[in-house]
């Protein structure tokens, strides 16, 4: 075999996994790394063990069906995607099933996705027939030259590309209902419409970060909003750079009070900390959810392209799992 012949036998296999794998992925250490978020809420410390115990059985088990994606060698997209469904699915948690209503007493449901290497990314607000409006976001990501669907557009939409509907009482829970009661039973009393019970009564946002086994970063982040907000409003969920972003260097999702991670544009500020100013994950998501958040505002879940995690929160607790491939698999609800 000739010298240019041997070469081409060395490097074209090289060449071929790196296309196939998204040749973009510019660090290629092995390994993957996956966190997701409940919301950083406050489900009380006096909180019956048993209901701490469901809470931590719904994160471990949306973790670990991410971690088996990772195992097989599924793409941090499609991991996103499929873990951040499973918690819409899940009564517990403030996005599809279980989310919180609206001051109308309704559900209008916000998500977003993101893919880092390609920036492609996809988003809905305010959908209020869409069973699981992660998946609509990829759709949108995917199925047209937009990246933000809201209302009755996006819904449309969601029936002309096949993605399932249902009556908005399907996202009912007597527990969100209850909440809700109290809440607006509270502004009637002290006249204030967004005062602090609003915040309190806010937890379980959903959200998913991934660097899969090829280097590549996504992020994936669904909520029902704020317990009473008002109607028609949308937070930082659907708004790529505020609770969700992913690039080539990190991927972040956001919980807490959306009109500040707004503000601050938090997820693509902690991004810019890294790229521009050589920041550490550690240091740069601390610096945003410490210095620049006030305290209670909420948390953030983050990966970046070497696979170190991070989940600063400067609420009294936050629902989270972080998984890596050298074995790590916790699952916490307050500090440790
Ligand atoms: N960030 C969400 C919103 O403001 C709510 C939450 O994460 O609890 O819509």
């Amino acid at each position: 075999m000739t010298f240019h012949a041997r070469l081409a036998c060395v490097v074209l296999p090289w060449f071929l996994v790196a296309c196939a794998g998204g040749a973009a992925v510019k660090s290629a250490r092995p390994g993957w790394a996956i966190a997701i978020h409940g919301g950083a809420g406050v489900l009380s410390r006096n909180t019956p063990p048993d209901q701490v115990r469901e809470f931590e059985a719904a994160l471990e088990q949306a973790l670990r069906l991410g971690v088996e994606r990772l195992q097989a060698g599924a793409a941090a997209l499609d991991v996103c995607e499929a873990v951040v469904r499973v918690l819409e699915d899940d009564p517990h948690f403030n996005a599809g099933k279980g989310a919180v209503f609206n001051e109308k007493g309704e559900h209008e449901l916000d998500a977003s996705i993101m893919e880092g290497h390609t920036r492609r990314c996809g988003a809905v607000a305010g959908v209020r027939t869409v069973k699981n409006p992660i998946t609509l976001a990829r759709a949108v990501m995917e199925q047209t030259r937009h990246v933000l669907l809201m209302g009755d557009g996006a819904e449309q939409f969601a029936t002309s590309v096949g993605v399932e509907r249902v009556p908005n009482s399907h996202f009912d829970t007597e527990h969100r209902r209850q909440v809700l009661d109290e809440v607006l039973l509270e502004r009637a009393r002290t006249g204030m419409v967004d005062g602090p019970q609003q915040r309190q009564n806010a937890y379980g946002t959903v959200g998913c970060v991934v660097r899969d086994g090829d280097g590549r970063l996504a992020a994936a982040t669904s909520t029902g909003g704020m317990t009473a907000k008002r109607f028609g409003r949308v937070g930082d969920t659907p708004v790529i750079g505020a609770g969700n972003y992913a690039d080539d260097t990190v991927a972040i999702s956001c919980t807490g009070t959306g009109e500040q991670f707004i503000r601050h544009v938090v997820a693509h500020a902690i991004a810019a900390r890294m790229a521009f100013g050589g920041q550490t994950l550690a240091a740069a998501s601390r610096a945003l959810v410490f210095d620049v958040l006030q305290p209670g505002d909420g948390g953030l879940i983050a990966v970046d392209r070497d696979g170190n995690l991070a989940a600063p929160f400067n609420s009294e607790g936050m629902y989270r799992g972080l998984a890596d491939s050298t074995g790590t698999f916790v699952v916490r609800i307050f500090e440790d």
